[in-house]
């Protein structure tokens, strides 16, 4: 037996010591195993050797000659030395240059064969003559394959400063000498022979050093089929995790909620519209996962105004009709407080009691223990909050579905806190024996749904929420207008006044968003609370009100009360009312410094408007100068309003780490693969990792990669429970 690399400090690598480690580990590097998948982030093609004579400047190329000359020059002016090598190969000379690396000149010696390699200049003294500025350089030995900087296709590492690319190649080289033998494969043969994946040794060496007739375009753009097996051992790694925590949460206990829908089919006939089929069909999937004894973990998609809420409310009737309390938690008091408004009005003559948790300084003390005493002793049917209600001190009595809306905002962490309020079993009137067991007899885990109306692409979904069925609302309610969206600069405020103006006098509602609520010298943007006096000024007959999020929460509730009611015309606010806010008859919307939100945040915003039956405008008024990112994002929103869309090109403008953000929090980090330009083989990985769990959920027959997907999910997860 071998080393086991994944146990081998790096230190001990040829070329390391304990002062080269700590550089290693600044690059994430503490093992030989970690250090044999730091891949190149790019080749060079330095293979075809060229005669001097034929050298094109600009182009990166590689000449073997023999040294004429190496000296020293020092430079006057800059007190600056500079290593000089003059290299001939009979059609003619190059030189190369070095700045401040004097020390260079004792590896070199007249007459010695020596491959440069380098970005080919003119030399500005010499008319014709060529030159390097600091070359690759290698000697010619007897050894032909030794070559590791020149005459191949060199890989090129990210590095930190104290340790050079050419260095931390050299021992890139030495450790796949010396260690490529220890490595094992731990994926299943048959998974490699279906995918025509190549070995795991060749593919390691041929990431760093590919043969000499890779095509550099293709490895460049990390598609070589090399490259893509150890993409997919890393995909596949992270899709077993998941797969082994969806199972989990499948075996968990939970309740086979039994209704016969008369709450639900109430509701709807209360309702002033029809349900779109997305809708219908997307009920069908939530109360087919509420029958079955065992907890609903399911996210559901939708974008803005296509009616989540609704499909909440009849899963929360749901839950109710068999006696368990439902919770439905929202990111800002601003939606709690609209939700509870709205839910507490449609279903209130059901008999059922419904309440408001908020984290709000206004509810006296009594009163917030009034309601928490409610809430355990079952009072209370339905509990509608801000994060306040996964707060140390809320105890429900028998919380049965727990609703997450607007899930981007809130992390893993809070979805798992709401979660654990599990219900106790008392007061439970659904199919007792499923359930009952001892060892659960305290909490049962509630069936969960998170809504979002973050349009993520299909291959993101998987990832950032693979662990939860997926469904999605892909329709708007009939008779949607697209909202029509213009892009306007500074000079073309008083079109937009116009507009206002109209808009006004047809008695719709504006909202004017700005992305400040003070002017500050640093930022020196427009300001809620001055753009509100000038809006007063400019439409001295207009009731124009401000809203912000330093408003206390009692008084934004009236702001927004008063608008729900259209006793305000314009209304001036920040980002609050991004999310959720549902006022139908707004139809315009003005965005200033447009160029200042992001794409999704932009999209967001303008789905408050277009919800009624009128015609929607949104007005991006931006401020130069514009970034080019900033152009794509405005023309992007002026394009379409398809949010799917948006959302890609949202996550091609800021790649993929930081669209996730710190939502990503709880999930592996992904060092080699990229969802993106990897999204075929995410989802073959995804399919292979479901299908084996399928058919050994503890991987008893493959300890070796349960090792290794332990090893790879560490510190997130605890996969695989002994019980
Ligand atoms: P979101 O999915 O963005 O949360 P909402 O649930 O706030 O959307 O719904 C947006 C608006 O559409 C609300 O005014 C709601 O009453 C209305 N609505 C929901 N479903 C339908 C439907 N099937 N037909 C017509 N209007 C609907
Ligand atoms: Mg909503």
């Amino acid at each position: 037996m071998g080393k086991n690399l994944s146990e081998f400090p790096v230190q001990y690598i040829k070329g390391v010591g304990p002062r080269r480690a700590k550089l290693f580990n600044t690059l994430g590097i503490k093992t030989a195993e970690e250090a044999l998948y730091y891949l190149p982030y790019r080749y060079e093609d330095r293979k075809n050797i060229k005669k001097i004579s034929a050298l094109g400047y600009g182009r990166l190329e590689t000449v073997i000659g023999k040294v004429v000359a190496a000296e020293i020059i020092k430079l006057p002016k800059r007190n600056m030395k500079l290593f000089e090598l003059t290299v001939s190969d009979g059609s003619g000379l190059v030189k190369g240059k070095w700045f401040n690396q004097p020390f260079l000149k004792k590896n070199f010696e007249v007459g010695q064969e020596v491959i440069l390699s380098g970005v080919v200049k003119r030399n500005p003294y010499r008319g014709i003559g060529f030159e390097f500025d600091n070359p690759e350089y290698e000697f010619v030995t007897d050894d032909g394959d030794a070559f590791i900087h020149t005459a191949r296709i060199v890989p090129i590492y990210r590095t930190t400063s104290g340790l050079s690319v050419r260095q931390l190649r050299t021992i890139m080289f030495n450790l796949i000498n010396t260690c490529i033998k220890d490595v094992s494969d731990h994926i299943p043969d048959e998974i490699l022979r279906r995918n025509n994946f190549p070995g795991l040794t060749e593919s390691i060496l041929n990431s760093h050093f590919p043969e000499s007739g890779t095509d550099t375009d293709s490895l460049n753009s990390g598609a070589s089929i090399y490259q893509k097996r150890l993409y997919f051992d890393e995909l596949f790694k992270f899709e077993l995790g998941l797969s082994v925590i969806k199972r989990g949460k499948e075996v968990e206990k939970g309740i086979a909620f039994s209704s016969d829908g008369i709450l639900v089919k109430k509701f709807i006939g209360t309702l002033k519209f029809k349900l779109t089929s997305a809708q219908q069909r997307v009920f069908d999937e939530i109360i087919h996962d509420m029958r079955k004894p065992h907890p609903m973990n399911r996210l559901l998609q939708g974008d803005v105004g296509c009616g989540k809420t609704v499909i909440a409310v009849m899963a929360m009737l749901t839950a109710a009709e068999c006696g368990y309390q439902a919770a439905l938690m929202a990111p800002t008091e601003i939606l709690a407080g609209q939700h509870y408004i709205n839910i507490h009005r449609m279903i209130e003559d059901m008999g059922l009691k419904v309440c408001l948790m908020t984290g709000s300084k206004n509810i006296l003390r009594g009163e917030r223990e009034a309601l928490r005493c409610d809430i355990a002793s079952g009072k209370i049917n339905i509990i509608i909050g801000t994060h306040a209600l996964i707060q140390e001190g809320v105890e429900f009595k028998n919380l049965g579905l727990a609703i997450i809306d607007e899930q981007h905002k809130f992390g893993v962490m809070q979805r798992a806190l709401l979660k654990k309020k599990g219900s106790r079993v008392q007061g439970f009137k659904g199919s007792k024996k499923d359930i009952w067991s001892p060892g659960h007899l305290d909490t049962l885990t509630p069936d969960v749904l998170v809504m979002t109306a973050t349009p993520i692409p299909r291959t993101l979904s998987m990832t950032l929420y693979g662990d939860l069925d997926y469904s999605v609302i892909d329709e708007l309610p009939p008779g949607r207008r697209p909202v029509i969206t213009r892009l306007f600069n500074a000079g073309q405020k008083e079109y937009i006044y116009r507009a206002i103006a109209e808009e006004t006098k047809k008695s719709r509602q504006v909202y004017v968003v700005y992305p400040v609520i003070d002017e500050t010298e640093k930022t020196n943007l427009k300001s809620a609370i001055i753009g509100r006096e000038a809006l007063e000024k400019i439409f001295p007959k207009l009731k124009v009100e401000l809203i912000h999020g330093r408003l206390k929460p009692q008084e934004r509730e009236n702001v927004m009360a008063s608008f729900k009611k259209g006793e305000i015309d314009v209304l001036v606010s920040t980002t609050v009312i991004e999310v959720g806010v549902d006022v139908p008859n707004a139809a315009m919307m003005l965005i200033v410094h447009a160029e200042r939100f992001g794409l999704s945040q932009l999209h967001q915003l303008r789905g408050r408007v277009g919800r009624g039956g009128s015609q929607s405008y949104c007005f991006l008024l931006m401020y130069e100068p514009v970034s080019e990112d900033a152009g794509r994002r405005l023309d992007m929103m002026v394009k379409s309003s398809d949010g799917f869309k948006i959302a890609e090109e949202d996550l091609s403008i800021r790649g993929p780490g930081e669209f996730f953000g710190t939502r990503q929090a709880g999930m592996p980090d992904l060092k080699l693969a990229n969802i993106i330009r990897d999204a075929r083989l995410l989802d073959t990985a995804r399919k292979e990792a479901f299908a084996l769990i399928d058919k050994d959920a503890e991987l008893n027959s493959f300890p070796e990669l349960k090792r290794g997907i332990e090893m790879f999910w560490k510190g997130k997860i605890e996969l695989f429970k002994t019980s």
